[in-house]
């Protein structure tokens, strides 16, 4: 037992010692300055088992009318540090958006519309792209959703690689049930766990290639109008009723239907997703003391950015020291 430890010891060591070299070989040659500043974002390699942000793929949903109001937001904030991980799908051509993102912009032909096929049908091209990608992860967020990629890092790492992973905000309290139609004109009336698309959630590659019968290409559409419910909720149906998955439930993604306000100052760095919007006509923000005022900074997505990343050009250059 023990020499076998010794043994794993050494090959570690070794392992860790090869790594070491081939990453600072990458950083030091292929990689321009931008991309070194962001940690995780080297080269996959062969060799390193370890997660990085680069085996991530993060999907953004966005509609015509969100180009500008919510999406340069983004682009301006966490985006900006996980550029070449992110993918936005929306439903309109847009030449700025286009000149920013380049092929990160998907165009879809997913019609402009808050209904549950139109939405779905965004899904689906989120996920079909994620497959095609080939990448360890796939993860989804709405356009009012700040994604910060140090901490989405730390909680993909903890989850073991052998295992069919599920990950975000359970949407209610107590299982959604659906009735699943039947041969014979029967129906079943089936109940599930299922991630809020709003706050955003995860999945593991393994478990991605197991939901494909039932989610890739017009099937993700099918299967949520077999059911009647939107995109998320297809998404936790065909993982718990289609391949008897589990929802892992997390708190660190957030969405604007919780009160924000209630998550203190000094949790906001380990939180991986966080939200703003309206809520009986009063935003409904995280709480944050500066460096920007709630009127320059409505969303407080530009204060929270240069808290967690305060050498960004922008941000006053007192935080960067
Ligand atoms: N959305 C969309 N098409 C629409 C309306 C909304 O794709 O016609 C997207 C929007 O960009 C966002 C998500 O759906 O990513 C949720 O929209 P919103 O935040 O407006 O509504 P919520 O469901 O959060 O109240
Ligand atoms: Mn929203």
């Amino acid at each position: 037992m023990q020499c076998r430890l010794v043994r794993g010891l050494a090959g570690a060591l070794l392992t860790l010692l090869c790594m070491g070299l081939l990453s600072l070989r990458y950083h030091s040659s292929l990689f321009p300055q931008s991309m070194r500043e962001t940690p995780g974002l080297s080269p996959p390699s062969p060799l390193s088992p370890e997660l990085r942000l680069h085996d991530v793929f993060i999907a953004v949903k966005t509609t015509r009318a969100f180009h500008r109001s919510r999406l340069e937001l983004l682009l301006d904030t966490w985006v900006s540090r996980t550029r070449e991980q992110t993918f936005v799908f929306t439903d309109s051509p847009d030449e700025g958006l286009q000149e920013r993102l380049g092929s990160h912009l998907v165009v879809t032909n997913c019609s402009a519309e808050h209904s549950h096929p139109a939405l779905s049908c965004k899904m689906a091209a989120e996920f079909d792209t994620f497959l095609a990608r080939g990448l360890r992860w796939f993860c989804h967020v709405d356009d009012d959703n700040y994604v910060n990629p140090r901490a989405l890092l730390k909680l993909l790492k903890a989850f073991p690689q052998t295992h069919d992973v599920y990950v975000g905000r359970p949407s209610l309290n107590r299982p959604i049930r659906a009735s699943e139609p039947r041969p014979h004109n029967r129906t079943r009336l089936v109940q599930f766990w299922f991630a809020t698309g709003g706050a955003g959630f995860c999945i593991n590659r393994k478990l991605a290639l197991k939901m494909a019968p039932w989610a890739s290409g017009s099937r993700f559409v099918e299967t949520s109008a077999l059911i009647r419910l939107p995109d998320d909720c297809t998404v936790g149906y065909i993982v718990e009723c289609k391949l008897g998955g589990r929802l892992q439930p997390s708190p660190l993604f957030h969405s604007h239907l919780e009160t924000l306000q209630l998550l203190g100052a000094a949790q906001l760095p380990e939180q991986v997703t966080l939200s703003y919007g309206v809520f009986e006509g009063k935003l409904n923000v995280i709480k944050l003391q500066g460096p920007f005022s709630p009127e320059e900074d409505p969303s407080r997505f530009h204060s929270l950015h240069c808290l967690l990343y305060p050498d960004t050009p922008w941000c006053p250059q007192l935080m960067a020291r």
